[in-house]
């Protein structure tokens, strides 16, 4: 055998020996992100913030005497959390996955985009990097840079139907794809078709009440035609996009701040079981939950965020995979950036995302 052909043909053996360890070596198939516009990080790892729930009452108003305060009040941070997000606390972050974020315990997770609002979040959630001179508004404009959604596609060589998005929000239409159509979009107050007659129940029911946000609708919605999806299509990668932690709260209604979030952790349960219960996802599918942007911190400021508002850069973001042995709140790590998630949803499939960004954020090690 000549030399030159010997060594092409042992480096050639070489790569794909080492290309079959790392896809062998990882479990994950599928990826599932979730996202809670504007869910502040005091309230996912504090649980009520009851300063704040003061702050909406009058002067001489009893606390204690609100529904919110009898339902999710507690001694201590953790005792508050677990009420408000059973779910995530007592067995996503337990028995499956971990967190980021608590600040109040050194762990920092930010954006670093200029903005800190919704649309620069999610696009650099999705496309690894923030544009600050183009994204800069949430006015429905088309996402001019390709997303990592765009990227499985591709490099998966997946159908359209197999990465999809379901988004309370209208304007996911725009931020998540650059190009209209390579991936399945229902957003805002879209009908969504299922030969299933509840769903189709739903349907109508989304079509004939008034939604009062605009082009935005109740994440029940949202969360059950997504989880009607998923069952049905088996899709590789799905996106569910909840939008009212962020709605209650720029309305002055920290009681359904509250309510929004312990309705989601409910979410976040049936999304854990309906994987688990079925032989396609069970132990191969990694989740990953996080928000767009922070909101401030007291008196009037929790309401609102923007850069102006000090802590609206601050996010949080938790992770199951059957990839990771890493278990509750995560504190010995280096400060974690929103740019970062878009690789770490390409590294999750077995992707390189620097293939597509070269300039996004490096997956989050998954392993310690
Ligand atoms: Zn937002």
């Amino acid at each position: 055998m000549p030399r030159l052909l010997f060594v092409l043909l042992i480096s050639f053996a070489a790569i794909s020996c080492a290309r079959t360890h790392d896809v062998s070596a990882q479990v994950t198939r599928h990826v599932v992100l979730v996202t809670l516009d504007g869910a502040r990080w005091q309230d996912i790892f504090g649980g009520m913030d009851e300063s704040v729930l003061r702050s909406t009452m009058g002067k001489d108003d009893d606390v204690t005497a609100s529904p919110s305060y009898k339902q999710f009040s507690g001694a201590s941070a953790s005792e508050r959390r677990e009420r408000l997000m059973p779910f995530l606390w007592r067995t996503f972050l337990v028995d499956h996955g971990f967190i980021a974020g608590d600040r109040s315990a050194g762990s920092l997770v930010s954006v670093t985009n200029r903005h800190w609002f919704s649309y620069p979040g999610y696009s650099e959630t999705l496309t690894g990097e923030a544009h600050d001179e183009t994204i800069k508004s949430n006015d429905a404009i088309r996402n001019p840079f390709p997303s990592v959604l765009q990227f499985a596609r591709k490099r998966l060589s997946l159908q359209p139907a197999q990465v999809a998005t379901f988004a309370s929000w209208g304007v996911f239409n725009e931020i998540v794809e650059s190009e209209r159509g390579a991936t399945t979009v229902n957003a805002g107050v879209a009908p969504y078709d299922s030969p299933s007659l509840q769903l189709q129940m739903l349907n109508a029911f989304q079509r004939e009440t008034p939604m009062p946000w605009g082009n935005t609708r109740r994440d029940a919605y949202t969360f059950h035609f997504a989880l009607d999806y998923l069952t049905r299509v088996h899709p590789r990668v799905l996106y569910m996009a909840f939008d009212e932690t962020d709605d209650w709260a720029h309305e002055g209604h920290y009681d359904l701040v509250l309510d929004a979030l312990h309705r989601t952790d409910g979410y976040l349960k049936e999304l854990w079981d309906a994987l688990q219960a079925d032989e396609r996802y069970r132990g191969t599918t990694t989740v990953i939950i996080s928000t767009d942007h922070g909101r401030g911190r007291t008196g009037d400021e929790w309401r609102k965020h923007g850069k102006d508002v000090a802590g609206a850069d601050e996010i949080w973001l938790a992770i199951a995979s059957p990839d990771s042995a890493r278990r509750g709140s995560w504190r010995d790590h280096p400060p974690l950036f929103q740019n970062q998630i878009a690789a770490t949803i390409a590294a999750a499939l077995g992707l390189d995302y620097a293939e597509q960004n070269p300039r996004a954020g490096k997956a989050i090690a998954l392993r310690d």
